[in-house]
C-alpha cells in the first residue's frame, strides 16, 4: 500500500507555527515511505476563508521546501461529490433529514441540561416518514450506531475509545445545502486516498465521528495520529500574545527555512540527543510513532541557535544573496558597497539572523551620519590623533588592499608608537564603523575599501580636531 498523506489547512488563519509542524509530519511520513503528499485547502467556511490566507500557506509551503505532490485541492470546488455523498449516505438510510427548527434544538438542549445529560440531538426526526410540510427547510444529519463503540489506533496517542451512544447525530448538510467539516473531511480522505492522516489533537474527537462515516460508506478509515499541540515558552496555549504567528513572520525576522523545519522535527520527536537535522536525516530517521504525547514548548533560543548553526554552515552563495534581499529590504544600496558575499563571509558568524546581520552592515555601503556616543568618547579622544594619522600615511602606502597588508600597516604603525595593537585598533574602528563593535579591524577595513577607509579617517580626525562636530 502506497502511503498518502495529507496537509488540509483551513485559511482562515495565519499559516502558524503548530499548522507548520503537522504539514512537515506528514510530509516527512510520505517522503521517508516513498509516498504522495498532498495539499488540499479546506475552504468551505467560506466567511471566515480569505485569499490572502490561502496565499500565505502557498508561499509558507513554498518557503519550506515542503513540496506537495498532488494538489492544492481546494474544498469549494467540490461541492457537487459531497453532495453526491450526502445523497448516497441518505439512500442507504445512514443519514436522514432534519425538520427540528432553532426552538426545537434550543428546547432539547435545555431540557438536557435541566436533567444533567449532555446537550445531544434527540434523535426526533430520524424515523420521520415524511417532512412536517411541503417544502419544508431540513439539514441532513449522519444517524450515528447507538450502540457500540469507536475506537481509535492512534499512532501518537495510541489506544482512544469512544461510546457511540455519547456521539451526536451531526449535521452534514446545512439548510443551504452545504456540506459540514466532517463530511467534506471524510469524503476527501476517501477520495484522495489518504492512507495517514496526521493532524492536530484539536480534531481527536472528530474522529470517532468521521470513522462512523466511513463506516457506513463501507470504506476502511485511514491510520491516523494526533499530534499534541505547540505551547509558548511560558509553557501556556499558544497565542498571539506569544509574539510570531505566521510563519512568514519568521521568514521576515531573518530565520532560515531549514533552521525553522530542524526547529519543529524536535518539537515533540527526538532521536537521541541529536540536535541538527539535515532534510535527509530527518526523511531517513522520522517516524510519526516516536512523536511524544505530550505538548512541546517553543524555546526561541534553540531557534535561534539553530539558524546560527545553518547561517555558519549553509551555502554561501545562497545565504549570500539572502542577506542582499535583507539589506535591500532595509533600504541599503548593496551597489554602494562590498559584493555581499564578501560581506556574508565576514559577518557570518557574528549574528544569528539575517535581518540584524543586513541592518548591522549599513556602515559599509553608506557614509555615517554620527558616533556612537560612548564609542566616540571613550575611543576618538586626542591622543587618538597620531595613531590615526600615522595608520593614513601606512594605507596610502597600500597598493593591494588585503587583510595581511591592512594588518601590517597596524602592526607598523602599533610598534613605532609603543602601542598595544588595541589601543589603534578601536579607534580606527569608530572611525571606520561609526561604533566600537565591528568585525576584525582588517576585514573591516578591507570590506570598505582603501578610499572609503581614507576618507573616514580624515573625518574622525577632523571630528577630533574639533572642525567637525559629526562625521
Ligand atoms: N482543516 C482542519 C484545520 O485546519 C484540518 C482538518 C484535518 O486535518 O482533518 O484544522
Amino acid at each position: 500500500m502506497k502511503v498518502r498523506t495529507r496537509f488540509a489547512p483551513s485559511p482562515t488563519g495565519y499559516l502558524h507555527i503548530g499548522g507548520v509542524r503537522t504539514a512537515l509530519f506528514s510530509w516527512l511520513y510520505a517522503r521517508r515511505h516513498s509516498g504522495v503528499f498532498i495539499l488540499r485547502i479546506e475552504d468551505t467556511d467560506r466567511e471566515r476563508s480569505t485569499q490572502a490566507a490561502v496565499d500565505a500557506i502557498l508561499e509558507g509551503m513554498h518557503w519550506l521546501n515542503l513540496d506537495y505532490d498532488e494538489g492544492p485541492w481546494f474544498q469549494t470546488h467540490r461541492f457537487d461529490r459531497y453532495k453526491e455523498v450526502v445523497g448516497q449516505l441518505l439512500d442507504a438510510g445512514h443519514a436522514y433529514r432534519c425538520y427540528c427548527s432553532k426552538d426545537d434544538l434550543e428546547r432539547m438542549r435545555s431540557e438536557a441540561m435541566a436533567r444533567g445529560d449532555k446537550p445531544k440531538y434527540d434523535g426526533t426526526c430520524r424515523n420521520l416518514v415524511s417532512p412536517p410540510s411541503a417544502g419544508a427547510p431540513y439539514v441532513v444529519r449522519f444517524r450515528n450506531p447507538d450502540s457500540g463503540e469507536v475506537t481509535i489506533e492512534d499512532q501518537i496517542q495510541g489506544l482512544v475509545t469512544y461510546q457511540n451512544k455519547e456521539l451526536d447525530d451531526l449535521i452534514i448538510a446545512r439548510a443551504d445545502g452545504t456540506p459540514t467539516y466532517n463530511l467534506t473531511v471524510v469524503v476527501d480522505d476517501m477520495d484522495m486516498a489518504i492512507t495517514h492522516v496526521i493532524r492536530g489533537d484539536d480534531h481527536l474527537n472528530n474522529t470517532p465521528r468521521q470513522i462512523n462515516i466511513f463506516n457506513a460508506l463501507k470504506i476502511t478509515p485511514p491510520i491516523y495520529a494526533h499530534v499534541p499541540m505547540i505551547l509558548g515558552p511560558d509553557g501556556k496555549k499558544l497565542s498571539k500574545r506569544h509574539g510570531t504567528v505566521s510563519v512568514l513572520q519568521y521568514r521576515d525576522e531573518g530565520i532560515l527555512p531549514e533552521a525553522l523545519l530542524n526547529y519543529l522535527v524536535r518539537l515533540g520527536w527526538s532521536h537521541g540527543d541529536q540536535e541538527v537535522f539535515s532534510r535527509e536525516e530527518m526523511i531517513n530517521l522520522f517516524d510519526i510513532k516516536d512523536v511524544n504525547k505530550a505538548a512541546a514548548a517553543l524555546n526561541p533560543d534553540k531557534l535561534l541557535w539553530l539558524n546560527q548553526h545553518y547561517l555558519k554552515q549553509g551555502d554561501t552563495g545562497r545565504l549570500a544573496d539572502l542577506l542582499g534581499d535583507a539589506m535591500r529590504e532595509q533600504g541599503i544600496t548593496v551597489e554602494l558597497g562590498p559584493n555581499p558575499e564578501d560581506l556574508f563571509l565576514v559577518q557570518r558568524e557574528r549574528f544569528n539572523n539575517l535581518i540584524e546581520m543586513a541592518n548591522k552592515s549599513r556602515c559599509f555601503y553608506e557614509e555615517i551620519t554620527n558616533y556612537d556616543q560612548t564609542s566616540a568618547e571613550n575611543f576618538l579622544k586626542p591622543e587618538a590623533i597620531e595613531p590615526l594619522r600615522r595608520l593614513q600615511q601606512e594605507f596610502e602606502g597600500i597598493a593591494d588592499w588585503r587583510d595581511e597588508t591592512i594588518h601590517s600597516a597596524l602592526t607598523t604603525v602599533a610598534e613605532s608608537l609603543g602601542l598595544k595593537l588595541g589601543k589603534i585598533a578601536q579607534p580606527l574602528r569608530v572611525a571606520l564603523t561609526g561604533a566600537a563593535v565591528s568585525p576584525s579591524i582588517d576585514k573591516t577595513a578591507r570590506l570598505l575599501g582603501r578610499e572609503r577607509t581614507l576618507s573616514r579617517l580624515k573625518r574622525a580626525i577632523e571630528f577630533i580636531e574639533g572642525s567637525r562636530i559629526i562625521p
